[in-house]
């Protein structure tokens, strides 16, 4: 039997009553702080899962050349992307899913520009059924 075996009982008792003191002695402000820090992390994390996906898919837009990041947009080849979003019903997941589908090598997905994405919704009347 480890240390930690043995110990067990023992340690939970104390983690429990540490985070009690803890929450205790660290007002609700500090919390929310901590919150908002954990946020921003994965909200940078994302933006770095966003950019990995632009390379792997090449990093211009398939169109016009653009490179630049901030207007690069992941497109769905045959439309769909409104449903798949809602499917999966969050950002989070929608981007995760993105990332394992494109990892596996699917071709469903290419890259536009903002401007070029607007007007292929409009080319291929995607807006008017809603397709996204
Ligand atoms: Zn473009």
């Amino acid at each position: 039997m480890t240390y930690y075996q043995k110990h067990k009982e023992e340690r939970l008792t104390y983690q429990k009553e540490y985070g009690k003191k803890y929450r205790e002695t660290h007002p609700q402000e500090d919390y929310i702080k901590h919150l908002e820090k954990r946020r921003e992390k994965s909200r940078l994390k994302n933006q770095e899962k966003r950019k990995t996906l632009l390379w792997l898919l090449g990093g211009k837009c398939v169109r016009c050349g653009e490179t630049d990041f901030r207007c690069l947009q992941l497109d769905h080849v045959n439309g769909g992307g409104h449903q798949e979003f809602l499917k999966l019903r969050n950002r989070v997941n929608y981007v995760n899913y993105q990332f394992d589908q494109i990892q596996s090598g699917s071709i469903k997905y290419q890259i536009l520009c903002a401007n070029c994405n607007w007007k292929k919704k409009y080319e291929n009347k995607e807006h008017y059924k809603g397709k996204y």
